[in-house]
């Protein structure tokens, strides 16, 4: 058996497929260890019944069309991969209750965003406009700081780049209202917050701007066959490339040399096996965990602890004997919040009920078989958040009580009748994802991307807060934060960088 590679990559995530993938495709022998039997981590698939659920994806942004091709399109594309991709064109319906609330639902498409948005908040639409006028100049500065390989000439950006100098430190809603954007309309443009997992009054500018800016510029796409179609294309791009990947090879220590270096990594079998660099998919604190303290740099544990875990979630999957049309639903993505602020959704979670509501028919109308329909409603819990009385006694009581709970909120809130059409149902609790996942707590969104530690800020510090040479991290847990874009991302950057480091590139 063969133990020494020039590159290791352990967990076949998103972001562990997309660096093998790249790593492997450069020429590096490539080899990526996975613990499970298939690859994807939350990119997965799972069955009940006659249904194939989609576990985590709700929509993927950046990634645009053939003929205008995103960030992501042109990553897959690069690694050889054909992906079916599907799209949504509307951003998402937002209902909330009291008397505060409202029901709109915004088109994709700047003009149409701003429409929608004028119709539901009227006076809003210069402010909005304003937003999306920021969310293009802030693109063009970080397109310039990405082509200076991130030493931008300052007087440049001084006066080039001076609204994003302006609003990239700042949160999103200290932006919004400087441009001068209704309360309400900043309610209604930060319903995306759920999908950050921090909410905006805490969320830097840039990072949320980028992200509603993608949705809203090219609407939403979806792998035709839920996002296993994305893991297997690239796992097949691994194998393609001569790399390798090892399933039910779980990592269970890190190994050094004296020096401090980063050399291999040992399976729970104690198999030990070697490479030049050791890219690690799986989250810092777990790294940490499976390495001789001696060797884990004191500023890298004073960085963990001070982070803040980022946002787990209850799914709820149901599958429906009966189809949308029956039902009446006309919606992919619908956010349904008790209260209007970002704020006091997340500090009132528990008292509300705040979900995602998501119909995959409406985007893939053959997702389920002919006359039936799939349902996926999400829940944002922190971790911590699991009652403090949670034992293996009660945990199937409470988490069904919990489903019914959302699925009657649903009934109420937008009618449909879900309950007597129940098939099959499954829910996934921060457990799960703890047990599936391996991460601390459940978390699914590696740590919160608070303003204190934002994308810009772990960019600008990501090579001297990662010090242990040959040892990288990519992945939702890495430095754009969470979300499948970001892990392809940072994947697929990281497995250059490493690229780089073997062959002598820059
Ligand atoms: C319910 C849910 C809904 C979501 N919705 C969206 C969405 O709509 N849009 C979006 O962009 N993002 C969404 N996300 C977030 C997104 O899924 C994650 O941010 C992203 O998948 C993280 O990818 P990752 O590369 O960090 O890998 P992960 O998915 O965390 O995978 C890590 C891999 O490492 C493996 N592993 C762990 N420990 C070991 C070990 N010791 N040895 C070997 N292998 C190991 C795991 O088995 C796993 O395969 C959602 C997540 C969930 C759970």
């Amino acid at each position: 058996m063969r133990t020494q590679f020039d590159v290791i990559v352990v967990g076949a995530g998103n972001g562990g497929l997309a660096a093998a993938a790249t790593t492997a495709r450069a020429g590096l022998s490539t080899l990526l260890l996975e613990k499970h039997n298939v690859p994807g981590g939350s990119a997965s698939t799972f069955r009940r019944g006659r249904f194939e659920f989609e576990p985590s994806l709700h929509e993927l942004c950046s990634v645009g069309t053939k003929e205008n091709p995103q960030k992501i399109y042109n990553i897959f594309k690069e690694l050889g991969c054909e992906i079916d991709w599907r799209y949504e064109y509307n951003t998402f319906r937002a209902i909330c209750d009291g008397e505060d609330g409202y029901d709109v639902k915004l088109r994709a498409g700047f003009d149409n965003f701003c429409d929608d948005m004028e119709k539901a908040v009227p006076g809003s639409r210069e402010s909005v406009k304003a937003f999306f006028d920021l969310v293009k100049k802030n693109d063009e500065a970080l397109a310039y700081v990405y082509e200076k390989k991130g030493n931008p000439n300052p007087l440049v950006m001084l006066f080039k780049h001076a609204d994003f100098l302006k609003s990239a430190s700042h949160s999103t809603e200290e932006v919004e209202i400087a441009l001068g954007m209704p309360e309400k309309a900043r309610n209604i443009m930060n319903t995306y917050w759920g999908y950050l997992g921090v909410p905006t009054d805490d969320l830097n500018a840039m990072h949320y701007l980028s992200m509603v800016g993608s949705y809203v510029d090219d609407g939403a796409a979806m792998p035709y066959k839920r996002s296993h179609e994305l893991s297997l294309a690239l796992e097949k791009s691994i194998t393609d490339a001569g790399g390798e990947v090892w399933y039910n090879a779980q990592v269970s220590k890190f190994l050094y040399k004296e020096d401090g270096s980063c050399c291999g990594v040992q399976l729970q079998d104690g198999t030990e096996l070697y490479a030049k660099e050791i890219i690690s998919n799986i989250i810092p604190n777990n790294v940490y965990g499976m390495s001789d303290p001696k060797f884990v740099p004191e500023k890298e544990l004073k960085l963990a602890n001070a982070r803040t875990l980022g946002m787990t979630f209850v799914t709820i999957y149901v599958g429906l004997d009966c189809s949308k049309e029956e039902l009446g639903i006309e919606d992919y993505t619908i956010f349904k919040m008790p209260f209007p602020n970002p704020r006091e959704q997340f500090n009132r979670r528990e008292e509300g009920t705040y979900y995602v509501f998501n119909c995959l028919n409406e985007v893939i109308p053959d997702a389920s078989p002919k006359g039936t329909c799939m349902l996926f409603f999400t829940v944002p819990l922190m971790p911590g958040d699991l009652p403090e009385n949670l034992t293996q006694y009660n945990y199937k009581k409470w988490k069904n009580e919990l489903a019914e709970v959302y699925i009657k909120d649903c009934e109420k809130s937008m009618g449909f009748d879900i309950m007597s059409h129940i098939e099959e149902i499954s829910v996934a609790t921060p457990v799960s994802f703890a047990r599936y996942l391996g991460t601390p707590n459940g978390e699914v969104y590696g740590y919160q991307n608070e303003n204190w530690d934002s994308v810009i800020n772990r960019s600008q510090a990501q090579f001297t807060d990662f010090t242990v040479p040959h040892l990288h991290y990519c992945g939702g847990h890495s430095v754009m934060g969470d979300g499948f874009s970001s892990a392809y991302i940072t994947g697929h950057d990281t497995g250059i960088r490493v690229v780089n480091s073997i062959k002598g590139g820059k």
